[in-house]
């Protein structure tokens, strides 16, 4: 059984801590905690979770999008573990959408991602995959690279005008 981790907020130093890379292929504890991270992921009803939202200051994080309470028209996929992460192509195309984050409860900001990327990354048995990204999956892609470089989306936002209170946001139910 996984073991539901505490999840890291806003103001811990683990989450504005370049993460270092992680050894491949994967041993049992690395496998227990990419388990541990998705079952806290799910618990939380997140689309994403990087390791250091879990104090574990490491380069792996998942995507595994599909649509729950906190994003009800997320697309559904497997869950992607990704391990050593580099962006190594970006598209000119922006787009504005909203996210959260597990470690800043309560808010969601209107964030401007690249549309489309390409990222070349290592699976557990340690095999490199390309990859390209595109729409919710890149934006979700884009977010937990940026835990694993100590940044958050609220240092993305063109303006605190794009913040909004949880409660506000689902009254409001805008679409991304
Ligand atoms: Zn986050």
């Amino acid at each position: 059984m996984p073991t539901l981790r505490q999840i890291a907020q806003l103001g811990h130093p683990v989450l504005r801590t370049l993460a270092e890379s992680v050894d491949l292929p994967a041993g049992t504890s690395l496998r227990t905690f990419a388990d541990d991270l998705l079952a806290t992921m799910r618990d939380a009803d997140g689309v994403g979770i990087a390791a250091p939202q879990v104090y574990e200051s490491s380069s792996l994080f998942i995507v595994a999008s599909k649509p729950n309470p906190r994003y009800p028209d997320a697309p559904e996929m497997e869950p992607l573990v990704v391990a050593n992460p580099e962006i190594v192509w970006r598209s000119d195309e922006i787009v504005k959408g909203w996210e959260g984050c597990l470690s800043i409860p309560g808010i969601r900001g209107l964030v401007p991602r690249h549309q489309t990327i390409r990222a070349r990354y290592r699976t557990l048995d340690g095999q490199e995959l390309e990859t390209e990204f595109a729409g919710f999956i890149a934006r979700v892609f884009q977010h937990e690279d940026d835990h694993l470089r100590g940044i958050v989306f609220l240092d993305r936002l063109e303006s605190n005008r794009d913040i909004l209170c949880e409660r506000e946001f689902r009254r409001l139910d805008p679409k991304s």
